[in-house]
């Protein structure tokens, strides 16, 4: 008979494929659902209710009742262990045998008391593969089921990133053994790419022939007759085997699952996260040895090797086969902006050392796609730390701009480089499906000068990374006409032919990148925020303290215990670990549920009391090292900063020395009935408080006079006008005719806006919320002189923000100090309002500049273009300048990152109110300073850098036990010029007894020729990287005379240069 053509419709040949495989509609009689041919209920099905997250030993002594199919379990974040009995027909001997298992929750299965292999009910997996072949020997076999009671993206109310719903009950749905078809699978499998290239390309020859393939295909395959697949075959296969042009786009397919360190869940649920998904990757490699894995965060490695020994022998076994890839050389995946510049060195210092120690892998790329902003000093630190490669895709999510490479150089504020890659899937988590593959390729921006891309498939969180899908579809997907061509590949085999043949065709991007959304994270959390700075600086204290310890110890300096110190390298490089997990990129950002912060605080907590026991232990041991004549006082001053110092200090209640012997000028008594005394101490100094004081001319005190309902406070530097409010009305250089702020526009205003986000609440603050700006005016105390001079002059001032929410300032300036501080205190008790100060001053420039990790950026002054526009809220370290030629105004900050500057309007982000995913985010007491500096001159000619340092890290008064003799001040290190920062004094890791590690800066982005001085003795003088590596050709010269050392240094700008000196 005469074959009768039909005119074929593409929509319904198109669905007639799909509904197919369809796993919803046709279920009963399509392809999908011959799957699993048999199905049997397990034999025996016991549960225990865990009292929390326990080990399988502890799990195997509970009590296990009988449980059934129906039944709940809860609540939220509870453990429910169950023992599955099962016994395998006889007539199932030769197939595929799987235990199916959906709680609706995540789950990992364990055998022979090893954890084998995760579940998850969101993205669909619930088998467990019992045989893959059944044998007759072996048909009963008994498995443990650890059931968690969350979800993927943990217990949320409402929405995803809704707070927790604390009783949140998970059934049990269904709990079997069935047998498993590798036929029909393999069919449905290449009825997916066939459907998914006609669907994609639809208006390409290829896209058609892919349809009448597909068509031919339902028409060859009976799915009751199984001898029909057979035909089905080779219909697919035929068209599999049309094979690509030389000249296609190549997509490199590397495994992956993000797991993020805490966010919808704590931490402790990380770690089992991590082995629900870490196992399924095992698996799955046994079964594809081409399957590769790139997997970071060191942490989460560490976690593993502790809590599941065996499994962390796999990963190590298939690290060895190049199978399973640590990347990324982090501690934990860290917020790009917040943390400061040493915090990011050590990130990649623990995070290195680790994966070298464990597997001999020193990690070449930077592995960072989920966070929000990458700080213009980071390629520096990368290539500092080994890394001279970045992956990210987050630039994805900008709303308003979209960013212009895939694959680019990215060049830091000094000049270094790292070669960067944005896989052009804009995800992190592909499932390999043909869409993908095909937006990949079309998306890719650098067509032309580059023809490869990343493609990450896997299931992020608690989806148990790739799955068998997955890498079906993708080897499916190799080499055939129409996609680009495809490879299991590795981020090195992605990275080195670039970098060997297109490395000079790539543009580059200089500056920060920038990510236009999440901006609200630079301020959100803020407790989290002032902890973090402060315990920063805290562990560098810690660790220069018990540097020179070591020094002085080794140089012969000390007397018994002092003299044989020994550096803690493991307590300080634990709290440092501490610190560094918290800055994770939902911790830091402020973006998790409100239990990660009570393990973040609790965390925080253990590295302030034991830091401070430290650093007190330190200091204490070199009062007694250093000696020197009996004094009067038995208290110490330590200033931990590189420069010398004058600045008024609280003495504590207890000091012997009598204020009343001084004159009259050299101390007062402070509102808290402290005594304030003037004192200089040298560069990074130790010693006796009585030789620190200093004498204080009339000239140089502080003074407070009223004018009316106005109040003028001036000390040598500074000439401030402030009214009734606490607002300031004039602000000057003392001597200075040049007024800094707007005319009618009073600094120090505070503003309340509305910040109501689009959706994500923590993260987002959007531009419009700029259109909602209320100054806050209603002072419920007028301002009023609290203490007038000599060394302090202050003033206190409250003002109302609602019925509930309160802002009470003390404003002081310090004799002999460049800047007015704002000693803050909020009652916030606020729903979606955002607190800022603004200082508008009538500054003209094209640019404000901000301070970044070891420097600083100019970000714009206006909103001339959607780029400039799109940054109406930036991040910054302790502060931002606004400067024209001669003159300028600095704020500094001790714990705020939020800034923005427009128009000559400099504002500084205080406090946000967001109620998803933590409901009380924010809310109560917060304690926090700000200051404003108006200089003469440049940021970097005024002392900004340095005053910023000032605020942020006080000389600190020790109160030493009686009798302790106490010397003359020792000044260990010092620069000879402002341009260069001691920014870290530390023992190094290795040699922690001998080699003293010293990081410095260059901080105004010029070149330049220093001398270090150290009073230590110092026998060789090295250049290192940041992890502590000696570079070739880094031997400096050191010239000893009169006791002192001096090193002469060269820097770039904003280099950071590493040393080694040998004690
Ligand atoms: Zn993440």
């Amino acid at each position: 008979m005469e074959k009768h053509v039909p005119f074929k419709h593409r929509r319904t040949t198109l669905e007639r494929a799909e509904k197919f495989i369809s796993t919803h509609h046709f279920t009963d009689i399509n392809l999908r659902s011959r799957l699993y041919p048999a199905r049997k209920a397990v034999t025996s099905l016991t549960h225990y209710a865990a009292p929390g997250r326990i080990s399988y030993e502890e799990a195997m002594k509970g009590k296990y009742t009988p449980a059934k199919i129906g039944q709940s379990f809860g609540p939220t974040w509870a453990t429910h262990w169950f023992k599955v009995e099962v016994e395998v027909p006889a007539d199932w001997v030769g197939q595929e045998v799987r235990l199916v298992w959906n709680s609706n929750t995540e789950a990992l299965v364990w055998v022979d008391g090893k954890p084998v292999q995760g579940l998850s009910s969101e993205k669909d997996r619930y088998d467990f593969v019992l045989s893959s072949k059944q044998e007759k020997g072996q048909l009963r076999y008994t498995v443990y089921v650890e059931m968690a009671c969350n979800g993927l993206f943990g217990a949320g109310q409402n929405s995803m990133i809704g707070p927790t719903d604390p009783d949140k009950h998970f059934t049990l749905q269904q709990v079997d053994i069935v047998t498993f078809d590798r036929d029909v699978y393999g069919l449905i499998l290449d009825m997916e790419i066939l459907y998914g290239m006609a669907k994609e390309l639809p208006d390409s020859d290829r896209g058609y022939q892919a349809l009448y393939a597909a068509n031919d295909f339902v028409n060859a395959c009976d799915v009751q007759d199984k001898k029909t697949y057979k035909r089905a075959k080779e219909i697919s296969e035929k068209f599999f085997s049309q094979r690509n042009g030389d000249t296609q786009h190549t997509i490199h397919a590397v495994g992956h699952s993000h797991i993020d360190t805490a966010w919808l869940w704590p931490y402790d649920e990380t770690k089992r996260k991590c082995a629900r998904s870490w196992s399924c990757t095992i698996g799955l490699m046994e079964q594809y040895p081409d399957f590769k894995f790139a997997c970071s965060q060191a942490q989460q490695y560490a976690w593993i090797k502790e809590l599941y020994p065996s499994l962390y022998k796999d990963i190590c076994k298939f690290v060895a086969k190049g199978q399973f890839i640590p990347v990324g050389g982090t501690w934990i995946e860290m917020d790009g902006y917040v943390p400061s510049g040493e915090a990011f060195v050590r990130q990649f210092l623990y995070g290195q050392r680790f994966f070298q120690k464990e597997f001999g892998i020193k990690c070449s790329e930077f592995w960072l796609p989920d966070t929000f902003g990458y700080a213009a000093q980071l390629p520096q630190i990368m290539r500092e730390s080994g890394i001279t490669r970045f992956v990210t895709q987050k630039m994805s999510w900008n709303l308003v701009n979209k960013f212009p490479h895939h694959t680019f150089w990215w060049e830091g504020v000094d000049g270094s480089r790292v070669l960067s890659h944005f896989p052009p899937g804009d995800s992190y988590h592909l499932e390999g499906h043909v869409k993908e593959v095909l937006y990949t390729a079309n998306n890719f921006r650098d067509k032309g000068r580059s023809s490869s891309s990343l493609f990450l498939f896997g299931y992020g969180d608690g989806g148990n990374g790739p799955d068998e899908h997955m890498l079906q579809r993708l080897k499916r997907m190799e080499d055939i006409d129409g996609l680009p061509r495809v490879k299991m590949s590795t981020p090195d085999e992605f990275f080195k032919p670039i970098e060997e043949k297109e490395a000079d065709k790539l543009c580059t991007w200089r500056g920060e990148l920038y990510l236009e959304m999440h901006n609200g994270t630079y301020t959100t959390h803020a407790k989290v925020k002032e902890r973090n700075r402060h315990c920063e600086f805290l562990l560098q204290e810690v660790e220069q303290a018990w540097a020179l310890l070591v020094a002085l110890g080794r140089a012969g300096g000390g007397k018994g215990e002092a003299g044989k110190a020994a550096y803690p390298s493991n307590a300080i490089e634990r709290l440092w670990k501490l610190l560094l997990l918290n800055q994770f990129h939902d911790v830091l950002p402020g973006s998790s549920i409100s239990i990660v912060y009570d393990d973040a605080h609790r965390f925080y907590k253990e590295i302030e009391d034991e830091g401070k026991q430290l650093l007190s232990k330190a200091v204490s041991l070199l009062g007694n090292a250093l000696g020197g004549k009996s004094e009067k006082s038995s208290t110490l001053l330590v200033n931990s900063l590189g420069w010398q110092r004058s600045v008024v200090v609280p003495l504590p209640v207890n000091d012997t020395a009598q204020p009343s012997k001084r004159r009259k000028t050299q101390s007062q008594t402070d509102s808290q009935g402290n005594t304030l005394v003037c004192v200089e101490v040298p560069s990074c100094s130790v010693g006796g408080l009585e030789s620190c004081v200093k004498d204080l001319e009339e000239t140089e005190s502080v003074h407070v006079e009223k004018q009316g309902e106005f109040i003028i406070l001036r000390n040598k530097h500074v000439q401030a006008k402030l009214d009734s409010s606490g607002r300031l009305t004039s602000l000057r250089c003392a001597g200075s005719s040049r007024e800094l702020l707007l005319e009618g526009c009073p600094g120090n205003q505070l503003l309340l806006y509305d910040d109501v986000p689009l959706y994500w609440d923590a993260w987002d603050v959007m531009d419009y919320h700029l259109e909602t700006r209320k100054p806050l005016e209603q002072v419920t105390q007028k301002a009023t002189v609290k203490e007038s001079g000599p060394l302090r002059a202050s003033i206190d001032v409250k003002t109302r923000i609602s019925a509930e929410s309160t802002v009470t300032q003390t404003i002081y300036l310090d004799a002999g100090s460049s800047y007015i501080t704002f000693d803050t205190q909020v009652e916030w008790h606020e729903n979606r309002k955002f607190l800022k100060v603004e200082f508008p001053t009538n500054i003209h420039s094209m640019e404000a500049t901000y301070e970044t990790q070891y420097g600083a950026l100019q970000r714009p002054n206006h909103y001339n273009t959607s780029w400039d526009s799109a940054r109406y809220e930036v991040c910054g370290q302790k502060w931002a300048d606004l400067s024209e030629h001669g003159a300028g105004l600095s704020v500094l900050t001790d714990s705020k990152y939020g800034y923005s500057a427009v128009g000559g309007v400099l504002r500084i982000s205080l406090l946000r109110s967001p109620k998803a995913p933590d409901a009380h985010a924010d809310m109560g007491t917060h304690n926090f300073r700000y200051a404003v500096m108006p200089h003469r001159g440049s940021w970097q000619e005024a002392g900004t850098v340095q005053a910023a340092f000032n605020l942020n890290r006080p000389v600190k008064v020790f109160p030493l036990a009686q009798g302790v003799a106490v010397s003359q001040p020792r000044s260990f290190f010092w620069l000879d010029s402002s341009q260069v920062v001691l920014d870290t004094v530390k023992m190094a890791e290795d040699r922690p007894d001998e080699v003293m590690m010293v990081r410095l800066y260059e901080a105004f982005g010029g070149r330049a020729e220093v001398t270090l001085s150290s009073s230590l003795p110092l026998r060789s003088a090295g250049r290192c990287n940041c992890l502590e590596e000696a570079q070739a050709d880094g031997d400096l010269p050191i010239k000893t005379e009169g006791g002192v050392a001096t090193i002469p240094l060269k820097l770039r700008p904003f280099q950071i240069l590493t040393l080694a000196l040998t004690l």
